[in-house]
């Protein structure tokens, strides 16, 4: 057996920092990251052979649990026949169809890698289209690594950003503005001083990559009534959220037509895809049909392809969203009630199989009150629960996913695990 400490001191020698994306490495609750050989249902093994129940799932994928028998299938059938061919192929046809069909705002889609390239896509997409520059993002959306992206606020509601990542031009980040999620004041205001420029608004439909934050009644109509007087876009980023809550994401139970989304995640079953799609008449602005450049080697691969549509299909099929909600609002009143044991604060926002953590007195409503919550509770939650057997997401700031895996046993066992580790 070789040990997860054995690979990780081999990992650090040749990959910076140990891993290859890096909320990996557990710097944000200290120790060190545990390896993972194979994956079944619900369950993690580690390369020291424990068994661990997953609410990270791959940080969002994998809402059928790991290594589905139906998706191992379809991936098996695909590879008999190939593993790329740089041609169109049948499967990105089927693949395109089911999102059209199952998301309320596409007409047309076209296959990425991931879900960065698909923010990043959308974007340039919306600007080619609107031919303006300016885009409008979200203090603690997370829109995959995108240059542009990588800001967070400033001091107030319309400073321009500055950057968060050494590497990115002061002169990028220029172009993006950065208000406070939930405040429709910062939000008029920015289109009232900025309209004119402004090709979109990108935004985490429901923001889940800075714990988890719900929208107030009425902030993302708001969003979309002034998209549509100021002729900017509005992006959906639905690559966690879509096919998470519903199948139409959270486009479909917010009852609001983004004009771009761009997704990912569940939509690859487990391998590397992302997708971004819309109104046709902005999606024909990308070459070879309009002016917009946009291109990829492997997009639309078969065997990702092959993966993706057996996943989608599996949630069609078993439509399993009250189940998968019924399971986080049990892990979630066992986690407050918990809390209300011990005398801790603690908000869990949760919808559907998504929820997280904050310890604080008051309903976390943007990145501000979401980094000013007291992170040490996490921590010592989630290493006592890991050593139970439960593996939560090693940071503050992540969100927990369930999956179709999680049986009663598995959620009955967390929420023991769970009350048990609140013990200060
Ligand atoms: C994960 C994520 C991304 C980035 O996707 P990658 O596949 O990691 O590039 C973008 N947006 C949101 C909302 C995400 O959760």
């Amino acid at each position: 057996m070789i040990s997860s400490e054995n690979l990780f001191d081999r990992a650090r020698r040749v990959i910076p920092g140990g891993v290859n994306s890096p909320v990996r490495a557990f710097r944000s609750v200290g120790g060190s990251p545990f390896f993972t050989k194979s994956a079944d249902g619900c369950r993690l093994i580690t390369a020291d052979d424990r068994e661990l129940i997953d609410y990270v799932c791959t940080w969002g994928p994998a809402i059928h649990g790991h290594n589905h028998p139906k998706i191992r299938q379809a991936v098996a059938e695909a590879l008999e026949k190939g593993t790329s061919f740089g041609t169109p192929n049948p499967y990105e046809v089927t693949m395109a169809e089911l999102l059209v069909e199952l998301v309320p705002s596409v007409e047309k889609v076209r296959m990425v890698n991931s879900g960065t390239e698909a923010t990043m896509s959308a974007i340039r997409l919306a600007r080619g289209f609107t031919g303006r520059s300016k885009i409008i993002k979200f203090a603690g959306c997370y829109h995959g690594h995108v240059d542009s992206l990588l800001v967070k606020a400033g001091s107030g509601a319309l400073t321009f950003g500055n950057p968060d990542s050494a590497g990115v031009p002061a002169g990028f980040a220029a172009e993006t503005i950065v208000l406070p999620y939930n405040d429709e004041t910062a939000l008029r205001e920015a289109f009232a001083s900025n309209g004119e420029d402004i090709a979109g608004i990108i935004v985490e439909s429901y923001p889940a990559n800075c714990g988890l934050i719900l929208p107030k009644p009425g902030f993302l109509q708001t969003m979309r009534e002034i998209c549509t007087s100021s002729g900017a876009l509005l992006i959906f980023d639905e690559v966690m959220t879509g096919f998470r809550l519903a199948l139409g994401g959270v486009q479909e139970v917010e009852g609001i037509k983004p004009d771009l989304t761009a997704m990912g995640k569940i939509i690859g079953g487990g391998l590397p895809v992302g997708a971004f799609g819309g109104r046709a008449e902005i999606m024909d602005c990308l070459a070879p049909e309009g002016k917009v450049y946009q291109a990829g080697t492997l997009s639309g691969n078969p065997l990702a392809m092959a993966a993706g549509i057996a996943a989608l299909q599996l949630l069609k099929e078993e439509m399993p969203y009250n189940r998968l909600a019924d399971a986080g609002a049990q892990i979630r009143d066992a986690l407050l009630s918990a809390a209300k044991g011990k005398g801790i604060p603690l908000q869990v926002p949760q919808t559907g199989s998504m929820f997280a953590l904050f310890f604080t007195e008051n309903t976390v409503e943007n990145f501000d009150h979401a980094t000013s919550s007291e992170t040490g509770h996490f921590k010592t939650i989630f290493h006592r629960a890991l050593e139970a057997g439960v593996y939560l997401p090693p940071s503050p700031f992540e969100t927990c996913f369930i999956s179709t895996a999680h049986d009663k046993s598995a959620i009955d066992r967390t929420c023991e695990v769970l009350t048990a580790s609140f013990n200060f």
